[in-house]
């Protein structure tokens, strides 16, 4: 819930346990590149305030990811306050709700673009590898997977994903928003 906060130093840990995979490549795309592109910056700040990240933590993540690549007043200039409007401090001060797996799906991102959702818009060979990357432990899982994705049922693959990377607990909710992924994975994680 909303009232639930996380840590700046706690999302490495989240992302490979609890993100669902749209949330973990852009995570993993920003610690590799120190950037994201528009559309990856907007949909995972919200998810990260939607998953409980103060705004003042999320200027600090960003800022320390983006002054590796470019000077301090740029990140300034240019990014902080995208993020305070997102966070419903700036122009229209609207409380932007984070994008659920409707709108995630229907986004259209270019080949340089680490948003959208990974059950649809990744290359085959990158989103085998991305599902690997939950440690799920069997060639069947996989298959399993890449048979709702080859169907076109990418909430489905993710589903089932979250079962494969949740052993023992069964999916008791219809998945529809990455945040709600997030959600369940650590109630089921911390009991
Ligand atoms: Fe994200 Fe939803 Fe796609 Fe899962 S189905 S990767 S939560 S957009």
């Amino acid at each position: 819930t909303s009232s639930n906060t996380i840590r700046i130093e706690d999302l490495d840990e989240l992302s490979k346990k609890s993100y669902p995979p749209c949330m973990r490549r852009m995570h993993e795309t920003l610690r590799a590149k120190h950037h994201l592109r528009h559309a990856a910056r907007l949909q995972y700040t919200l998810f990260l305030k939607g998953a409980g990240l103060s705004l003042e933590d999320a200027m600090k993540f960003w800022r320390s990811e983006f002054v590796k690549v470019m000077a301090v007043e740029k990140f300034e200039k240019e990014h902080s306050y995208n993020i305070r409007y997102n966070y419903g401090k700036e122009g229209k001060r609207c409380n932007y709700a984070p994008y659920g797996c409707n709108k995630i799906m229907n986004s259209q991102p270019g080949p340089e673009d680490a948003s959208g959702c990974p059950f649809k818009h990744s290359k085959p060979q990158e989103l085998r590898k991305l599902i690997l990357s939950y440690g799920i432990d069997s060639n069947q899982g996989l298959k399993d997977v890449m048979e709702y994705v080859n169907s076109q049922q990418p909430v489905l693959a993710c589903q089932k994903l979250f079962v494969l990377s949740h052993p023992g607990k069964g999916v008791e909710f219809g998945l529809c928003h990455p945040n709600q992924y997030f959600t369940e994975s650590r109630t089921i994680i911390t009991g």
